[in-house]
């Protein structure tokens, strides 16, 4: 980065040293004096717009995070290559032991569209990615409400996923973690999560409970 963008990095680093920091410096040096011990494993789409610490009001060392294009989950199987999402999940589940996984998806999802819709020919890797969220998609024209309910079901899609993955699957079953399918509605502010007893996702405003 140069010029102004650079600049203002720059500004936007130092303003974390000299004024985010002061406040929160004990907490910080706790974390590296005790190592991280998150309980959360947090896999969320890229998309800028979804932030997981403001969701959840997590703080630092509270959300292990790996993040990709829609929020999806590689099969276990190792066929689609290296994947530094499946190394992420391993070493959330068996090095640090996370008590639960979310999986969150959002509206206005470009990668959910761009599953319908293609990505340009030079996009390999991308093309092969978005294959991931095939299961999901629907025989209809992606309207709205299509696409919606695409990205719901792509969420659950990872989850039967990630039951696929031996440590998981033994953690689950062992009741030692939870698995947890979110769809974050950027324009309501409200997460849907998902009900397994229902079939269907409940917005967190008026859930009940979060469990899958
Ligand atoms: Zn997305």
């Amino acid at each position: 980065m140069n010029g102004a963008d650079g600049d203002e990095l720059l500004q936007r680093l130092r303003h974390f040293h000299a004024d985010y920091f002061p406040l929160h410096q004990q907490r910080f040096q706790d974390l590296v004096a005790q190592g991280q011990h998150p309980k959360m494993l947090f896999i969320g789409c890229s998309d800028s717009r979804l932030v997981p610490h403001l969701l959840t009001g997590a703080g630092p060392g509270e959300l292990f995070t790996v993040r990709n294009v829609g929020a999806l989950v590689p099969p276990w199987d190792g066929s689609h290559g290296l994947h530094g999402t499946s190394a992420a999940i391993e070493f959330a589940v068996l090095q640090l032991k996370v008590e639960s996984i979310i999986v969150c998806g959002h509206s206005h999802c470009g990668a959910i569209r761009a599953a319908y819709e293609g990505v340009p020919d030079e996009a390999r890797a991308l093309k092969n990615w978005l294959a991931l969220a095939d299961e999901a998609l629907l025989p209809v024209q992606p309207c709205p409400e299509a696409l919606a309910r695409t990205e719901q079901r792509a969420v659950v899609l990872q989850l039967e996923r990630l039951m696929d993955y031996p440590m998981v699957r033994r953690a689950v079953e062992a009741g030692r973690l939870t698995l947890h399918g979110w769809h974050y509605v950027i324009e309501e502010g409200d997460v849907h999560v998902f009900d397994a007893r229902r079939g269907a996702f409940i917005p967190a405003s008026v859930a009940t409970h979060v469990g899958a």
